[in-house]
């Protein structure tokens, strides 16, 4: 059966990255869509997160990077660093790599702001139907209806599922899929307030999880020249809690392996100490599903493919979704046509970043020289291994996750 274009009526479920991007790329073809979120108003939550050049790409074609630029910090390099504060090699990032594009290292928050203001300057304040927490759907030949908990069902031609990790759509899809895989790793962050480090503008990745390991970048700048830097550590730890961005953490926990990483590039436990607050969230992802689309029915970002947050890729993968998403919706006259074409461009690609981020993030950098070196000081790194080894690395993860300069250049 053929939806004629002015007759769709798009339900998108979740207003997070994922979904509001998708509003706003529909929004730029003139195609309508609803979107239903959960929670009672819009909250700015989360922390750091990255956003790549083949992010940005999208979100520029949708006229966010001047807002986005306001907010986060353009990153210049990856700096990678042993557990002794070597570095072991820096690559530029974003347009100082040659990009067209910046990579931008923002608060996950600032990132959902720029969303949302978009959406509500061009479509409306009252677009997003907010207190809607989708328990499910029903479908026929012509039509499918969404359920809430607490609110009448909404009809429409088809739904997208963007409702993150813990989706209601995705349970209804796969009921017996149980909890999330923990992979045995937790991660604790937060966010200093301090001056500058570095290039100002550094995306640094220190050590390895066995032996502690932290992620640190800026996030904001103000006007006094201080900086909000964010910082992770991942470590091993066999209990699991429930994911939850929210759940607090506790410095003691964790800072033992960082006691001594007093560098002269950076004071790591005085970061630590001086933090505004600690979360803790576990390493949690989903085995890939071979179907994504059932009927008019479809899944995307975190509630199609969960992920290790590592890598930059939770949030862009879900932006590359909504890109996706809506140019086969305007393609494809039969919108379940254009579905089953976003699944076929996207699925392999989303799921084999998913394997990747479990064995092989960039970070692998780091873990080949702590294992080359045995977890000693180098003197020279060229002593250890050929750096361009190491960039082959980084290389292999941005063709697997799709911002290699030639593939955002296409
Ligand atoms: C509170 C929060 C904080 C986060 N913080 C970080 C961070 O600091 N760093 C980082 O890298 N990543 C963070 N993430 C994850 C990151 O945003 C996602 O991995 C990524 O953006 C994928 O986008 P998404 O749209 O698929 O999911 P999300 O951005 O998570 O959006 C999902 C949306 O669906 C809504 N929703 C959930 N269930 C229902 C339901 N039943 N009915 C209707 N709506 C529903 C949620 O409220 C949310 O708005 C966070 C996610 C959340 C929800």
């Amino acid at each position: 059966m053929v939806v004629k274009k002015t007759q769709n009526n798009i339900l998108i479920v979740g207003g997070g990255i994922g979904g509001l991007t998708l509003a706003l790329a529909l929004h730029e073809k003139g195609i309508k869509c609803n979107i239903f979120e959960a929670s009672p108003e819009f909250k700015p939550l989360g922390v750091g997160i990255n956003m790549l050049p083949h992010a940005i790409k999208v979100l520029s074609s949708l006229n966010l990077e001047s807002e986005l630029s306001r907010f986060g910090v353009e990153a210049q390099e990856f700096a990678y660093f042993n557990r002794h504060g070597q570095p072991i090699i820096t690559e530029h990032c974003g347009r100082f790599a040659g990009y067209d594009y910046p990579h931008f290292s923002i608060h996950r928050g600032d990132l959902h702001k720029v969303l949302y203001d978009a959406v509500i300057d061009r479509f409306g304040p009252n677009f997003i139907n907010f207190n809607h927490s989708c328990s499910g759907f029903e479908q026929n030949e012509k039509t499918v209806k969404v359920l809430f908990n607490q609110q009448e069902p909404h009809t429409g031609s088809i739904i997208i599922a963007a409702d993150g990790f813990h989706s209601n759509i995705r349970k209804n899809l796969y009921p017996n899929e149980g909890e999330p895989r923990y992979g045995g790793i937790n991660m604790w962050r937060g966010v200093t307030i301090r001056k500058p480090f570095l290039t100002g503008a550094s995306v640094t990745r220190i050590g390895t999880v066995d032996t502690g390991k932290m992620t640190i970048y800026p996030i904001r700048e103000f006007n006094n020249g201080s900086q909000m830097i964010n910082w992770v550590t991942e470590q091993p730890r066999s209990d699991f809690k429930r994911n939850d961005w929210a759940t607090k953490g506790h410095i003691e926990d964790f800072i033992e392996p960082f006691k001594e990483w007093h560098f002269d590039w950076l004071d790591i436990p005085d970061l630590i100490n001086n933090s505004e607050f600690v979360l803790e969230y576990p390493m949690v992802d989903r085995d890939p599903i071979n179907q994504w689309t059932f009927g008019r029915v479809t899944l995307m970002g975190d509630a199609a493919h969960p992920m290790y947050p590592r890598g930059g890729n939770g949030g862009a993968q879900a932006i590359l979704d909504a890109d996706s998403l809506a140019k086969n919706l305007e393609k494809h006259e039969d919108q379940i046509s254009a579905i089953n074409a976003y699944e076929g461009e996207r699925r392999v690609i989303a799921n084999q970043i998913v394997l990747t981020n479990r064995k092989q993030p960039p970070d692998h950098i780091i873990e080949k020289v702590e294992s080359l070196t045995k977890g000693l000081p180098f003197n020279r790194i060229e002593d250890v291994i050929n750096p361009e080894e190491l960039l082959a690395i980084s290389e292999r993860y941005k063709n697997i996750a799709q911002y290699s300069i030639e593939k955002v250049s296409n």
